[in-house]
């Protein structure tokens, strides 16, 4: 059997009367588009993270163009973010109009590096975006020290770190607002594609609103602002509401699967994935790192394990964002990381036995190179 470094069948195998009760919720409830289901998952994931506004959207992507938009952000603002991330990232500033500028990581565990944010503040920069990457959260203290003291406003991506803390707080709850994604991968996942947004006042709140029905201030009212339609679906929010009961224990699952890996290849050549001083990470997925990365990932293929590698092009190198006028060599630490780290297979219900057998072939295949 082919392994993945992810599959949802045994979660589903696991949770499927639960996930088809709420499909059937919905259809019965005689209300399909921006009901119940949405509303009280709403209020359920703000109750999480102990904040007042969250509005849901269909995508991470457009929760973070929409979170943009709805702080003020547009054509001819600079947004500080970073390199190594995922493309959605930097795709929904350029969607916004606005210019994004990279800072690079830190070498240790790949995340925004704060100190280099300073130097990139030009007069148009707007927004500091950080990405709570791979599960756990950027230094954000420095951060909205620094958005106070320059009057920049803070979002936090946190499409990889639901339920992740730093010093006891939970990622989400420092910035203006904060972008979710439910793409299922996500440490919480839809059974298809959602969004949230996380908002700390009402003005954002009610401008998220808008933007995710095309501009109106309510159903089938009238027209403000010209928008798109960015709406979370129904039955996506029932399964989410559904899996939220569970998150606690899906990140307990993962930190589970973390462990195992940590204790059983500790003394290979491998770089385990670190957790920074205060962290609590949520391992959305495991990255390690070898300078010998693609005969890795070539002989693990060998066990059909086949990996992934999160991110082999660094968003600045990309034909796409050739515009931006970032050069190679610009950001050494994102361009290593790109060519030596790879991902092990991590989800909360991945099977002990296969575990073993991933850690067994990683041994082998490092033993033999
Ligand atoms: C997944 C992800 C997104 C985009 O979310 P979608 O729901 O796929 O649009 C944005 N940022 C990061 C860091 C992500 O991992």
């Amino acid at each position: 059997m082919t392994t993945y470094v992810w599959d949802y069948l045994p979660e589903y195998e696991a949770e499927r009367s639960d996930i088809l009760d709420a499909v059937d919720q919905v259809f019965s409830s005689g209300r399909l588009v921006l009901a119940e289901s949405v509303r009280s998952f709403e209020n359920e994931f703000a109750t999480y993270h102990g904040v007042e506004h969250c509005v849901g959207v269909d995508n991470g992507t457009n929760a973070i163009k929409l979170a943009l938009q709805a702080l003020g952000i547009g054509p001819g603002d600079e947004v500080i973010t970073v390199s190594n991330t995922a493309a959605p990232t930097v795709v929904a500033i350029d969607a916004t109009g606005a210019t994004p500028v990279f800072v690079d990581v830190r070498d240790e565990d790949f995340l925004m590096d704060v100190t280099q944010i300073e130097s990139v503040i030009t007069s148009r920069t707007r927004c500091v975006l950080p990405v709570h990457l791979y599960g756990q959260c950027v230094d954000l203290e420095p951060i909205r020290e620094l958005c106070d003291r320059r009057g920049l406003v803070l979002l936090e991506d946190c499409a990889q770190a639901h339920g992740a803390r730093r010093n006891g707080r939970l990622a989400g709850t420092l910035g203006e607002a904060a972008a979710f994604s439910f793409y299922p991968t996500k440490v919480l996942g839809a059974y298809g594609d959602g969004g949230a947004v996380l908002a700390s006042s009402e003005e954002a709140d009610a401008a998220l609103r808008r933007l995710r029905f095309y501009g109106m201030e309510k159903v089938y009212y009238t027209v403000q602002t010209p928008a798109h339609n960015s709406r979370l679906d129904e039955v996506q929010a029932e399964i989410l509401r559904r899996k939220l009961t569970r998150l606690d224990s899906y990140i307990a699952g993962r930190r589970q699967v973390a462990r195992a890996y940590a204790e059983a290849l500790a003394d290979t050549e491998l770089v385990l994935p670190r957790t920074a001083p205060g962290n609590d990470h949520v391992y959305y997925v495991y990255v390690v790192r070898h300078p010998r990365r693609d005969e890795i990932v070539e002989r693990l293929k060998d066990y059909d394990i086949h990996v992934n590698i999160s991110y082999p092009w660094p968003i600045h190198t990309m034909t796409g964002f050739a515009r931006l006028g970032y050069e190679k060599g610009s950001l050494p630490v994102t361009e290593r990381l790109a060519e030596e780290i790879f991902s092990l297979p991590m989800y909360p219900s991945l099977p002990a036995g296969l575990q073993d057998k991933i850690i067994t072939a990683v041994r082998e295949v490092l033993a033999t190179l």
